[in-house]
């Protein structure tokens, strides 16, 4: 088992986490959650569990998440977040990815930030602010691996078109999955619908007739209107 903790940031009331517009920030965090936990679902072996409040209303102290993710064993601390600059409209931006800068820095959280950022990159097209260090309370008191996405400027000019973007965060989201399941070669779930169809053929029979001119139009009738592949076969 993968236990993965996920983590959308500050609550819908934490006071200056929104853009110049007052669109807040827990709004993007909670998109890319979202879709990332969407394509980790698809996984065998992962085991999510979210420590901000899914809803935003509450801003749950950051103390509680750790503790939680502690308590539960997790093996890695996912914290998903917009930066701010001066809170007004600047032409600032770009993305990164934190881990923690003191002694107790992982090298397995490093190697997993460094396959994190260039797909953020990618996902968001916006600068490159690379893999940086931080003493930040998520990252320090948490006993696992921890990494903190700062998934590109609210009070940016260029990047908020990006955020403003659902299918660029959901873009976002899938990236930082895509890094975990490379980084823990996790396996895609089986999908017990369809993949074994597309081999088998399936055999229906349509009815029985008196006569075989009977039989023929109903055939074509079946084959026009289904496109389906349709035999007349003689039994006595
Ligand atoms: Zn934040």
């Amino acid at each position: 088992m993968v236990k993965i903790v996920l983590d959308a940031g500050h609550g819908l009331r934490t006071p200056g986490k929104q853009t110049p517009n007052g669109e807040k920030e827990w709004m993007f965090n909670n998109a890319v959650l979202l879709a990332a936990q969407t394509k980790l679902k698809m996984y065998e072996t992962v085991e999510l569990l979210r420590v901000d409040d899914p809803t935003g209303k509450t801003d749950i102290p950051l103390k509680t998440r750790t503790d939680q993710a502690n308590a539960w064993n997790a093996d890695v601390y996912l914290s998903f977040h917009h930066n701010a600059n001066t809170g007004v409209w600047g032409d600032w931006g770009g993305v990164e990815t934190y881990t923690f800068e003191g002694n107790r820095s992982s090298s397995k959280a490093d190697k997993l930030a460094q396959l994190i950022q260039p797909r953020l990159v990618r996902a968001m097209g916006l600068r490159d602010r690379g893999v940086r260090k931080k003493n930040l309370h998520v990252l320090r008191e948490t006993k696992m691996p921890a990494i903190l996405i700062e998934g590109g400027f609210m009070d940016s000019r260029t990047d908020i078109h990006a955020l403003r973007n659902p299918h660029t965060l959901k873009a976002q989201g899938e990236a930082i999955a895509d890094a975990i399941i490379d980084y823990y070669r996790l396996k895609k779930k089986s999908n017990t619908a369809s993949p074994s169809n597309a081999s088998m053929t399936f055999r229906l029979v349509t009815g029985t007739f008196l006569s075989k001119e009977d039989a023929v139009v109903a055939a074509e009738r079946l084959r026009k209107q289904h496109g389906w592949t349709v035999y007349v076969k003689e039994e006595s």
